[in-house]
């Protein structure tokens, strides 16, 4: 049994799949498939590019706040607000 959950790729992913998955993508813990689908998401999601880069922004400014153990678990209701602080979905 696993401990970290597996993204179900489908033909589209959503800015929910992408705000679960972040942490994993930004750390380069995806599989390529996995990989390749957000990347697609990304190019057509400009809500979630900035998302993405205002978390490089936060990590890069304060690496000390976010060691390795904290970006492997972080719990969903982090995530959950982190969703609901962005500032209105499009999609
Ligand atoms: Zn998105």
């Amino acid at each position: 049994m696993t401990r970290r959950r597996r993204l179900r790729i489908q033909e589209r992913v959503t800015c929910r799949d992408f705000a679960d998955f972040l942490l994993s993508y930004a750390d380069g813990e995806l599989a390529q498939a996995e990989r390749v689908a957000f990347d697609a998401h990304l190019a057509i999601c400009p809500d979630c590019m900035r998302y993405l880069a205002q978390y490089l922004d936060t990590i890069a400014a304060a690496p000390d706040a976010f060691d390795d153990e904290c970006l492997a678990d972080v719990p969903d209701d982090l995530v959950r607000a982190i969703v609901a602080s962005r500032p209105g979905t499009t999609g």
